[in-house]
């Protein structure tokens, strides 16, 4: 799932204040928390509040895509609605908002999301954690499928890095050492020697390349 949190109410209304009839657009796809068409809803009406505040009135609509990174069903959903609209909050993820900037390229497309990472739930904890950082060269097969990109600090490709103590990372206590658990996961599979070979330097023109799927 992407991982986003909702932006200051008061940056919103920043964006949205020469406008008034806005599209507030939930995404019904992978975002966690959900943000779909009850919190667009909840989202209208608190900046209704803002906008009273600042004398502003804004007339809000409200709609939901199951995914808004996917442009043609999020185009089918959304341009029958826009008459009149003037401005779109996105509720989805970066991608989501981009999405909505090119089908509508006449008009202001707003975030309303900080967008993180792509998670998993931890669910003993019930808390989410990065797993993968969308490298565009995915070294899974050889680290026990434990992301060194994502879930090391420092990103390091041939771990460890010697500052780990008692299976935790050096930078930050709380964290397990990725490369670690890349080294328990080898040895219960009995691939300890793939920890032997040496991974070259990330080709980061591989992260944010565009794929035919
Ligand atoms: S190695 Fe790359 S593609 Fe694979 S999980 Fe990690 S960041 Fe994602
Ligand atoms: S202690 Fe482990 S997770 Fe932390 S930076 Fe070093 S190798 Fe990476």
């Amino acid at each position: 799932m992407i991982v986003t949190t909702q932006k200051p109410l008061d940056e919103v209304l920043d964006f949205i204040s020469p406008y008034t009839n806005i599209l507030i657009a939930g995404c019904d796809g992978c975002t966690q928390p959900p943000r779909g068409l009850r919190e667009a809803k909840t989202l209208s009406q608190l900046l209704e509040l803002g906008g009273k505040l600042r004398n502003k009135t804004f007339v809000f609509k409200t709609t939901t895509v199951a995914k808004q990174c996917d442009n043609c069903l999020a185009a089918s959903i959304l341009k029958p609605q826009i008459d009149g609209v003037e401005a779109v909050l996105s509720l989805a993820c970066g991608i989501g908002v981009q999405t909505l900037a090119e089908i509508f390229p006449e008009l202001p497309v707003f975030p309303t999301q900080n967008t993180h990472f792509m998670g998993a739930e931890e669910r003993e904890a019930a808390i989410l954690e990065v797993r993968c950082d969308g490298c565009g060269d995915c070294l899974l097969a050889v680290t026990g499928g434990i992301c060194p990109v994502a879930r090391c600090s420092k990103g390091l490709l041939n771990g460890a890095c010697g500052g780990s103590k008692e299976g935790k990372c050096e930078l930050d206590p709380e964290r397990d050492c990725a490369w670690n658990l890349i080294y328990e996961r080898l040895k219960k599979v009995g691939k300890l020697e793939l920890l032997k070979e040496f991974r070259p330097p990330r080709d980061y023109q591989l992260s944010g390349w565009r794929v035919t799927t």
